[in-house]
């Protein structure tokens, strides 16, 4: 944590009178969550101040919050805060840059800055707990309520598997106990995230069924739309199966791999063996050691991906027996 720039990232949304928080494409729980939940603190400390979000949305999502209308005007004189995005092409409203000033705030390897401030912080495994940071800096004079504290828990609970990935640590639950103290209704969120369609259930089984393993042990599914249409899910169901296939000894890593918007295939690539976020590098993609994405563009590319990422689970087993 570095308390300095935190300090300066406080002083400037204490003197702003607009804020425009914005996430990233294809928006989850941890960029929402920590945008509904800065918003939330930013206006309970000062109702007058005019805060929105710039957000996309989905099913999932929208129990954080609903985004705010953008114009081309909202930005004129205001303050952007870019959260849990580590590259400018991935800022879902590309009008943050219009703002008088932007900040940056995000925990994924750094690829570009592109704030007039740039806080990152990689040891904290959800952008939730940077905000819960700032938050618990300036305490005294900040306030939350139980809805911001809501969205909060619900960013870190899934960007950390619900406390399991790495990176969780000490000052993970010490942020997170605050949150109680603010009002946080655990089970409202624990009761979201365990409700599942039947139809999702199904098409569970036949993905369970239907996998694909490399020769070397990278597990794989390619989600078809066909498929999709087939069973009645969608694709944001469909692709949030992706740990699904990370049980197995003999595969260190796993990839889920999907056709989304105007036919573009994406991969969202897992590991607990070989970091792969330089793999996901040249595939047009990043993300964190353990846990990255990739725009592939075309199926023949995934071909591709699945040679080098059989070939990075070939040499890291290779080291593996070496040790
Ligand atoms: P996902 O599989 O979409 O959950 O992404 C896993 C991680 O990789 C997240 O932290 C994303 O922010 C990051 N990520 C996904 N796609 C990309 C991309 N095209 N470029 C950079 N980072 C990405």
């Amino acid at each position: 944590m570095n308390k300095e720039m935190l300090k300066e990232i406080f002083n400037e949304i204490k003197t702003r009178n607009k804020i425009v928080i914005h996430t990233h494409e294809r928006p989850d729980g941890d960029c929402t969550g920590s945008a509904y939940g800065l918003k939330d603190i930013i206006k309970t400390t000062w109702p007058d101040k005019e805060v929105y979000v710039a957000a996309e949305t989905s099913d999932f999502v929208s129990f954080n919050g609903t985004p705010d209308v953008i114009t081309d005007e909202t930005h004129n004189g205001a303050l952007s805060i870019v959260l849990d995005t580590a590259n400018r092409d991935r800022v879902a409203d590309k009008r943050f840059a219009d703002a008088d000033m932007v900040i940056k705030i995000d925990h994924h390897i750094k690829v570009d800055e592109f704030g007039d401030i740039d806080y990152v912080d990689t040891s904290r495994p959800a952008a939730t707990l940077i905000i819960l940071d700032l938050f618990l800096m300036f305490e005294d004079e900040l306030k939350m309520t139980k809805d911001g504290a809501r969205a909060l828990f619900f960013g870190t609970l899934t960007d950390t598997g619900r406390f399991k990935y790495s990176g969780v640590d000490g000052d993970t639950f010490r942020n997170v106990a605050k949150l109680y103290d603010y009002g946080l209704v655990a089970s409202e969120v624990y009761a979201y995230l365990d409700t599942r369609t039947e139809e999702l259930t199904r098409f569970k089984g036949y993905f369970l069924q239907n996998y694909s393993k490399t020769e070397n042990g990278v597990a794989y599914f390619k989600v078809e739309n066909e498929v999709l249409e087939r069973f009645g899910v969608t694709l944001e169901e469909a692709t949030s199966l992706v740990n699904e296939l990370g049980y197995f000894n003999d595969c260190p890593v796993w990839i889920l791999m999907a056709e989304y918007e105007e036919s573009i295939v994406r991969a969202r690539i897992r590991s607990k063996g070989p970091a792969i976020n330089l793999l996901a590098n040249g595939f047009n993609g990043g993300g964190h050691a353990m846990a990255s994405g990739a725009n592939l563009g075309t199926w023949d590319v995934a071909e591709k991906l699945l040679i080098e990422a059989d070939a990075l689970v070939k040499e890291y087993k290779e080291n593996q027996k070496q040790d």
